[in-house]
């Protein structure tokens, strides 16, 4: 399933925002069970390095990480390299060069990235500039900061030699003027694009380095930042522990400080796999949670190289490349009825 097909019914509220999945026209039923199987029995306990796992079915990025590993780069370099080839995909509307845009037609991208040794960079609100996850790397190494936004996060990249261009394709600004015949402020919008890229890597030394990277929730309001940027929510290292990425409705991982939490409950002892569900529980067991409304999916990896999976919603996916295989794993969830 196309996972920029994933979520659709959004609804944005003066109060909040309020993501309805359909989950219909989904195929492959039996392919699923069993990977569940696979992934909830042990059987991903293969713990060969270097690995790459990546959110939703971005099998071209995970092959360019670990084309990066297998010549011996680091885990940094392969989330970086990876995450870039999303980014350069026009077809993709929900990361870099083509993603939707915000209501008033700006494409603003959100974007971090994370090392062995805790360092950390984060772009958020950065415009014009297609490799977010590269000027987020750029702000980790040559600034005293961890985050650059909006008008500044532009001027740095270009000084550091990123070229600006206009990240709003035919495609996305046709999306947008067809969004905008219905569009209100309080009713109902239906959105079909909501989903980052964020990937792990831990290389032949066993070191472990993340990144993630996204054009946000499609059509929000102007000056909207997600999770993907926020380091312990959007993404989460530790290089002696594991490392987790989430994907799906920024303001909930927010809330819940959702990557941060799956490793410090990897560091108690959980396995990634039971992490994941933990933290997917704290959203869901919220008094007055909305949560049949929107999704989150978190991805986890340990230091072992054991990984895991788990989203409110069934037809979230990750893409694992371990062991020469390049694959799609469909995720376990919560809501089965
Ligand atoms: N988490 C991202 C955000 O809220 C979007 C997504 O993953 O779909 O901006």
């Amino acid at each position: 399933m196309n996972r920029r097909k994933f979520i659709k019914n959004t609804a944005l509220t003066s109060a909040g925002i309020a993501i309805g999945s359909s989950l219909a026209n989904c195929k492959n039923k039996s392919t699923h069970s069993t990977e569940i199987n696979a992934l909830t029995t042990g059987a991903n306990v293969k713990s060969k390095l270097p690995l790459v796992i990546a959110t939703w079915s971005v099998k071209e990025a995970t092959a360019k990480a670990m084309e990066v590993l297998d010549a011996g780069g680091n885990a940094l370099d392969a989330v970086e390299q990876g995450c870039k080839i999303e980014e350069a995909n026009e077809k993709g509307q929900s990361v870099g060069k083509g993603g939707l845009p915000d209501r008033d037609g700006k494409v603003t991208l959100d974007a971090c990235i994370m090392d062995k040794h805790g360092n950390c960079g984060a772009v958020v609100y950065l415009q014009n500039i297609t490799h977010a996850v590269s000027v987020a790397r750029k702000v980790m190494e040559d600034t005293p900061h961890v985050m650059l936004a909006g008008e500044g996060a532009k001027q740095f990249a270009i000084s550091k030699g990123f070229e600006p261009e206009d990240l709003l394709t035919e495609a996305s600004k046709q999306a947008w003027e067809k969004w905008k015949v219905e569009a209100k402020y309080k009713p109902i919008i239906n959105i079909e694009n909501h989903d980052t890229i964020g990937m792990l890597a831990i290389d032949k030394n066993g070191d472990i380095s993340g990144a993630c990277t996204t054009s946000g929730l499609a059509y929000k309001m102007g000056g909207r930042v997600g999770d993907s940027p926020i380091i312990g929510s959007g993404l989460f290292v530790d290089n002696e522990i594991g490392a987790c990425v989430a994907t799906g409705l920024g303001e909930e991982v927010v809330k819940t400080v959702g990557s941060f939490l799956v490793v410090e409950l990897m560091r108690q002892g959980k396995a990634p796999q039971k992490a994941c569900e933990e933290a997917i529980s704290r959203i869901v067991n919220k008094p007055n949670s909305n949560y049949k409304d929107f999704q989150v999916g978190y991805i986890a990896v340990n230091k072992k190289g054991e990984t895991g999976s788990y989203s409110i919603h069934q037809w979230f996916s990750m893409t694992k490349f371990q062991n020469g295989v390049n694959e799609q794993i469909q995720s376990d969830y919560f809501l089965k009825t």
